[in-house]
């Protein structure tokens, strides 16, 4: 039975891109040999490589002075990379969430951080408003889409410092001025690929202000300058990353996709408010279009284990929610199906018919 993949990451991939990187696992260009066999110095993985990076700056539009580089560490490593690079001082953060709150851990390493907005009051279901951006901050830090809550942030902020975006699960869902951006980084296990590939974006002219000596590995001009290939890549990830980028280009690019994306959240949205045993966990104004979240009301608390079990004979994968919000989330990121929301959808109205009080 074909599954409807709701996880939240790593997560549903296209099935072509499935396909064609099944391909190159058995037999890379007609070589005889596994994309896992070959050199990554050798001409047939370097046009990877450059495909992959070419291909990431034309689909997001990214302006001049930027470059794209593929890592290994997640985004996890960047919580710490950003300011081993870039704080000197000071640096100013919001916290959304888990994320965040990572990655604030990690530059209290090196400098001092001022938490200019959060929402940790209301367990992280809404984004912080009304905060300024100190001007004395060496950058600002924002997690745009907050994957364990379903809140995200839409608007690509004017910032009087350089602005650091962990976009790990919100990147080519919709149009981004990347020109707003000194650094965009994620885990591409989300919307781009498999575990195991990182991707930043960076403005040159951020790099080479704090004095501190910074290990070669977790230098950005190492990998600058020697594109992305310093140490051995994650080459079959950076593989299957080159073919959604292949497949996102021939659907139409990004308005197409945020197009798709809004048309699914949407369907999602309205059958949560609708449906008398469901209601949604984030504020209406900050709800995300990639993980959607929802709980039982109070009364049908219960029932949790069975709606589960239920949407799990109708083929349907990954609908658990995080532990620190309970209930269940609906991640659909570009990969996924208008027809699995449909079928999610439906789900939730012929429960409500078997169950609601
Ligand atoms: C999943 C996720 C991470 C962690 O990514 P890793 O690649 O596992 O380190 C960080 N930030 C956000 C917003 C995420 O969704």
């Amino acid at each position: 039975m074909k599954k409807h993949n709701f996880s939240a990451g790593p997560s549903v991939l296209a099935r072509e891109v499935i396909e064609n990187t099944a391909k190159a696992v058995l037999d890379f260009n007609g070589s005889g040999l596994s994309i896992m066999e070959v050199s990554h110095r050798g001409k047939d993985f370097q046009a990877v490589m450059d495909e992959a990076v070419a291909l990431f700056k034309e689909v997001l539009n990214i302006p001049e002075g930027y470059q794209v580089l593929f890592l290994g560490g997640g985004a996890s490593l960047q919580f710490a990379m950003v300011p081993y690079n870039l704080l000197g001082k000071k640096a100013a953060y919001l916290e959304t969430g888990v994320w965040a709150k990572k990655a604030i851990k990690e530059a209290k390493q090196f400098g001092e951080v001022e938490v200019i907005g959060s929402s940790a009051d209301k367990n992280f279901s809404y984004i912080p408003k009304g905060w300024t951006i100190p001007a004395d901050a060496d950058y600002f830090h924002i997690t745009t889409n907050n994957t364990i809550y379903g809140t995200e942030i839409f608007e690509d902020f004017d910032s009087p410092v350089p602005l650091v975006a962990d976009m790990s699960s919100d990147i080519f869902s919709r149009p981004l001025d990347v020109s707003k951006y000194a650094i965009i980084y994620g885990g591409a296990q989300k919307n781009l690929g498999p575990a195991g590939v990182t991707f930043v974006i960076v403005r040159e002219d951020i790099l080479g202000k704090v004095d501190r000596t910074i290990p070669t590995m977790l230098n950005y001009k190492t990998h600058i300058d020697n594109g992305s290939m310093f140490n051995t890549p994650p080459c079959l990830p950076v593989y299957t990353c080159m073919e959604t980028l292949r497949w996102l280009k021939k659907l139409g690019g990004l308005e197409v996709m945020q197009k798709m994306n809004l048309e699914k959240a949407q369907l999602l949205y309205d059958e949560i408010d609708r449906n008398s045993m469901f209601v949604g966990t984030a504020e209406k104004e900050s709800r995300s279009i990639m993980n959607i979240c929802f709980v039982f009301k109070p009364e049908y608390e219960e029932l949790q284990a069975e709606f589960l079990s239920f949407t799990g004979k109708k083929g349907m994968s990954g609908l658990k929610g995080h532990r620190s919000v309970g209930g269940f989330r609906a991640s659909t990121y570009n990969a996924l199906a208008r027809e699995s929301v449909v079928a999610l959808v439906e789900a939730m109205q012929e429960f409500e018919k078997m169950h609601a009080k």
